[in-house]
C-alpha cells in the first residue's frame, strides 16, 4: 500500500512538473515570435504589405511543385478560401507573385515568386534581431538550438494529425535511387537534391 502512494505522489509530481515545464517553454515560444512578428511587421510597412500577405509569400517561396497551388496556401495558412484569394490578389497586384494556369490542367493555377517577390523576402529576412542574437551566442549553441526546435516542430506536426507541411527529405514516400537522385513514391516522379529540401502538402512522416 505504501509502495503504491509513493507510486502515485511520484506521478502527480511528473506530470506537475512536465506541465510547468510545458506552460515554459510555450510562454518562451510566444515571446520570441512576438518580438520577430512585431520587427516583420514593421519592416513590410514600406512595401503595404501585412503578415498574412507575407506569410503566403514565404511559403511560395519554399513550397515544392505539388503545393504551389492557391488550395495549398490555403490548407497552410488555415483561413478561409475567401481570405487567402484576397491576400493572393494582393500579391498579384503588387507584382509579388505570378499566377499561371497549370500546363496539363488549365483549370488549376500554379503561383510563383516573381523577381520583386524574391528581392522582397532577401530584404525582409533574416530579420535584424535575430541576426543580432545570432553574433551574440556561440556558433555550437546556435546550431543546438536551432535543432532542437526542428525536433520540436516535427514532433507537434506529427502530433497534429492535419497535413504536416513537412520537409520532403524527412517524408516516409521519399526514396533516395542514387548519388543525386530522389524519387517521391506516391507521384512515382523523381525529385532532385534541392527539391527534398522543400515543403510539401502531401508529406507524410508515417
Ligand atoms: S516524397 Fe513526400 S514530401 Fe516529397 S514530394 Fe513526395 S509526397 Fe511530397
Amino acid at each position: 500500500m505504501e509502495q503504491h502512494n509513493h507510486k502515485l505522489v511520484n506521478n502527480v509530481l511528473l506530470r506537475y512538473y512536465m506541465a510547468v515545464d510545458t506552460i515554459s517553454i510555450q510562454q518562451l515560444l510566444e515571446r520570441i515570435s512576438g518580438l520577430l512578428r512585431s520587427e516583420l511587421r514593421q519592416s513590410l510597412v514600406p512595401y503595404g504589405l501585412q503578415q498574412v500577405h507575407f506569410d503566403a509569400l514565404h511559403y511560395l517561396s519554399h513550397c515544392n511543385r505539388y503545393s504551389d497551388t492557391p488550395m495549398a496556401v490555403t490548407e497552410y495558412l488555415g483561413q478561409t478560401k475567401g481570405t487567402v484569394s484576397q491576400t493572393l490578389n494582393v500579391l498579384v497586384r503588387k507584382g509579388y507573385i505570378s499566377k499561371t494556369p497549370d500546363e496539363e490542367d488549365g483549370r488549376m493555377m500554379r503561383l510563383a515568386l516573381t523577381p520583386a517577390g524574391k528581392k522582397l523576402l532577401r530584404n525582409v529576412l533574416p530579420g535584424d534581431l535575430l541576426s543580432q542574437a545570432r553574433q551574440r551566442l556561440p556558433f555550437k549553441e546556435f546550431n543546438h538550438i536551432a535543432q532542437s526546435l526542428q525536433q520540436l516542430l516535427s514532433t507537434m506536426q506529427h502530433v497534429n494529425q492535419n497535413k504536416s507541411f513537412g520537409q520532403c527529405a524527412t517524408c516516409v514516400h521519399n526514396e533516395k535511387t542514387s548519388a543525386q537522385s530522389y524519387r517521391c513514391k506516391l507521384t512515382q516522379e523523381t525529385l532532385s537534391p534541392a527539391e527534398t529540401q522543400l515543403i510539401c502538402r502531401e508529406h507524410s512522416f508515417a
